[in-house]
């Protein structure tokens, strides 16, 4: 979309937008001129769309809705989320695109949680349009839980299974505690679609190497559905027609320079039954500013959430940095991520009980971030309790990144033990 086709669209959404009770006070300056324009409006945040909850942001018009949804924050009231049946099927028709594409031959495992979030049920209706089976499997329920799923994907020749990145990595886990061999005994398995998380390239090529199938990741929220997904060439692509994007510093008003990781803020171009208007999503991405291979333009990568940052000394650890830091390492599967004082402190569940890390590791990881880091491997179960298989996998969102507490909590208990 050029510009000029774009500053129009944004203007429409406008209008359209200031017909809810929020944006009507929110949005006071009339239609852009340019695209920077846009940046007079103030953000819309986390805590804005909380305060509005659940009727603020519906525009005045008679269009039907049709599925409701919100966001499970730990604090707070939620934050409310409708859609029409038409936003529904742009977002379905959206996902179409993945590179992992849906067939009529497909047998689609979806193992994410379908009460109130999002990702399970725009899946499931992407599937359905492409003509595949859609076997819901719900991430949060016990009818379900983790060996019923090894079941569901051996019995029924499971083509594609659809879950968090570390559920796929737990239910390898699941499979080898019941004596399979996740590549060998899934022979069906032609693919692995991620979402919910950010997908780093280390932790794709570690589920790649886990289930010898290739994986597609999909990035979105429950504000806004899915917003971008992995061509087949594994670049993340956004639905340019949908949304419009900018990349702010830390200053929320500038944006960063071509290629840098910076904040990333969303505006939908569609009329839908939420719109957002310059909304702030919390998580930092990289804008890769040249052409892919597979046809299309840009892509993005996904940093991870901004709250989710580990600084000592200046140095900044995210998620991709961590996971960078453990590829090399014999364990890689479950970790944890803390700092007391000014040591980076890793945890990792040992893979074997043999596996070991050398002091020559640890030193050269020192030297290149400049920073003291402490790697304590751990016995298997100490991040991830498997006592118990039903309830293995079935706790919400994984908790990399510990807080100073929690990090000296599990010092000591390693030291106790
Ligand atoms: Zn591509």
């Amino acid at each position: 979309m050029n510009t000029q086709k774009k500053t129009n669209a944004i203007n429409e959404i406008l209008t359209y937008a200031k017909t809810s009770p929020y944006y009507s006070k929110r949005i006071q300056i009339p239609l852009l001129h340019s695209l920077n324009d846009l940046k007079t409006i103030p953000l819309t945040t986390k805590a804005d769309l909380r305060e509005q909850s659940p009727f603020g942001l519906l525009p005045d018009s008679n269009m039907l809705l049709s599925q409701y949804h919100e966001s499970s924050g730990t604090t707070g009231s939620p934050v409310s989320v409708w859609y029409s049946e038409t936003d529904l099927d742009e977002i379905a028709r959206g996902i179409t695109r993945c590179g992992a594409n849906f067939n009529p031959h497909d047998r689609v495992l979806i193992r994410f949680p379908y009460a109130l979030s999002t990702i399970s049920h725009f899946m499931h209706r992407s599937v359905q349009m492409q003509s595949g089976c859609v076997i819901p499997a719900d991430s949060r329920t016990t009818v379900t839980p983790m060996p019923k799923v090894i079941d569901l994907l051996k019995r029924l020749k499971i083509t594609v299974l659809a879950c968090i990145s570390l559920q796929a990595i737990m239910l390898a886990e699941m499979a080898e505690m019941q004596g399979l061999e996740p590549k060998r005994d899934f022979p069906f398995l032609r693919a692995i679609c991620t979402a919910g998380e950010p997908l780093t390239p280390y932790r794709r090529k570690l589920i790649e190497d886990i289930w010898g199938v290739p994986v597609f990741d999909n990035y979105g929220m429950t504000e806004v559905g899915t917003a971008m997904v992995d061509c087949t060439q594994q670049h993340l692509h956004m639905f340019e027609d949908y949304f419009h994007v900018e990349i702010l510093n830390d200053d929320f008003e500038t944006d960063v320079k071509p290629g840098e990781c910076g904040n990333l803020v969303i505006t939908t171009l569609r009329k839908r039954a939420t719109p957002l208007i310059r909304y702030a999503t919390g998580d930092i991405v990289q804008e890769i500013n040249s052409s892919c291979s597979c046809g299309r333009g840009r892509s993005f990568v996904i940093r991870g959430r901004k709250e989710n940052l580990i600084t000592i000394e200046s140095v900044s650890f995210d998620l991709y940095e961590i996971e960078k830091m453990i590829a090399p390492l014999p364990a890689r599967r479950f970790w944890s991520a803390g700092k007391i004082t000014n040591t980076l402190y890793l945890f990792i569940e040992k893979e074997s009980s043999t596996d070991r890390i050398h002091v020559n590791d640890i030193e050269k990881l020192k030297k290149m971030y400049g920073v003291n880091i402490s790697i304590i491997l751990l016995d298997k179960g100490t991040l991830y309790d498997r006592t118990d298989d039903v309830s293995f996998g079935m706790k919400g969102k994984p908790r990399y990144f510990l807080n100073d507490q929690e990090t000296a909590n599990l010092l000591n208990k390693i030291k106790t033990n």
